[in-house]
């Protein structure tokens, strides 16, 4: 779907309306009016396997690696079955590199191990790629972005905050500012859900501070990484490397956005623009009313282009656009999809996804991937 032949990475995005209304979907591509811009495709088409067949996700080690291959491609089938499980889990958990992006990877790293960057882990492959992708791989700018995002981990301690960090006031925290991860959009992204016009900011302050809530963001941005990527490329049976998220902004407008309000979001945005960059896929904004859209106009001005190139505003009328890209069993009511999570109390309680499935995680936790 994404494959794109050598040589065309690029696709032409358009800009949008007056309104902040844009569309993404390559088949809403029209040529001509409106300004355009330039974005790379979606991250995961850079390695690209079969399109998954089989939705069932893998009941045991040994009969998920059989499925898995049975749907690569033979020739990698073949030499899958030469290299062994670890190696073939590798395969899904890696991509198939581009040659083009492994040459530009390796003359980056270089460039970085020459000056003295180099030092300790953080310097993979995809996270390398993600740098230079975000700077439109524009070695000194990538280079600038790459050494703040090693200091920031540094002097913010992340490495220690999985393990460290002990978030308990997370349920009180739902109540007020209800957000969660639920299931997979039908590539097998993780999908991210924040019902933003129900968000008690003061009751919020009164279980946790702005502090911590923006050090449990970065926690879950860890998590993301670091285990949903890897459980959802495993269940999906290729790489795995952005979210789709939704945001529901019903009855959200200028009086919402308070000082301690823009504060959060603007702690939130940095971290994400600047630390985690090319892990959004697409970001929905539902329900988007007039309010809303007056705020949006201010807030674009805080985006950058290849971030607010993935964003769509809609309406009330948005379902057919999320049941075009999430399966109705991976949305919740709310939202118009046929999931409740009863047994969790609520979709964005559940925490539902590949990530949760023992079997996957048990695979995840096996060989290390660090060391694969
Ligand atoms: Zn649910």
């Amino acid at each position: 779907m994404y494959r794109l032949p050598e040589g065309e990475r690029n696709i032409t995005i358009l800009s949008g309306n007056e309104e902040g209304e844009r569309s993404l979907s390559s088949t809403k591509l029209q040529p001509g009016k409106a300004r355009t811009k330039s974005i790379h495709p979606p991250i995961e088409s850079h390695y690209v396997l079969a399109p998954s067949q089989e939705k069932k996700q893998p009941s045991s080690m040994s009969s998920s690696m059989k499925s898995m291959l049975t749907t690569y491609p033979l020739r990698l089938r073949e030499s899958m079955k030469k290299i062994g499980k670890s190696q073939s889990m590798k395969v899904v958990l890696e991509g198939v590199h581009e040659t083009k992006d492994e040459q530009l990877v390796e003359s980056f790293r270089e460039l970085l191990f020459l000056e003295g960057h180099l030092i300790g882990k953080h310097n993979d492959y995809h996270t390398l790629l993600r740098f230079l992708r975000m700077r439109d791989f524009d070695f000194s700018k990538a280079k600038e972005m790459f050494l703040n995002y090693l200091k920031w981990r540094e002097d913010y301690c992340v490495d220690a905050i999985p393990k460290e960090f002990k978030f308990e006031e997370q349920a009180e925290v739902k109540k007020c500012y209800p957000h969660g991860f639920h299931g997979v959009d039908k590539w097998g992204r993780p999908v991210y859900i924040e019902r933003v016009g129900m968000v008690d900011l003061n009751a919020l302050l009164q279980v946790t501070t702005i502090e911590r809530f923006v050090k449990y963001h970065v926690a879950e941005q860890e998590k993301t990484l670091n285990l949903r990527y890897p459980a959802c490329s495993i269940a999906a049976k290729r790489h795995i490397a952005s979210t789709t998220t939704i945001l529901d902004v019903k009855g959200v407008g200028m009086s919402n956005f308070s000082k301690p309000a823009r504060f959060l979001f603007m702690e939130i945005q940095k971290i994400d623009s600047s630390y985690y960059p090319e892990t959004l896929n697409r970001l929905f904004i539902v329900n988007a009313a007039s309010g809303f859209r007056m705020l949006w106009r201010a807030l674009k001005a805080f985006l950058d282009a290849r971030t607010l190139a993935k964003i769509q505003v809609l309406g009330s009328n948005y379902h057919s656009e999320l049941l075009e890209d999430i399966d109705p069993s991976n949305l919740p009511s709310f939202l118009g999809g046929n999931c409740t999570c009863s047994d969790y109390g609520g979709c964005l309680l559940s925490d539902k996804g590949p990530w949760n499935n023992p079997d996957i995680t048990e695979m995840l936790e096996v060989p290390k991937i660090s060391e694969l």
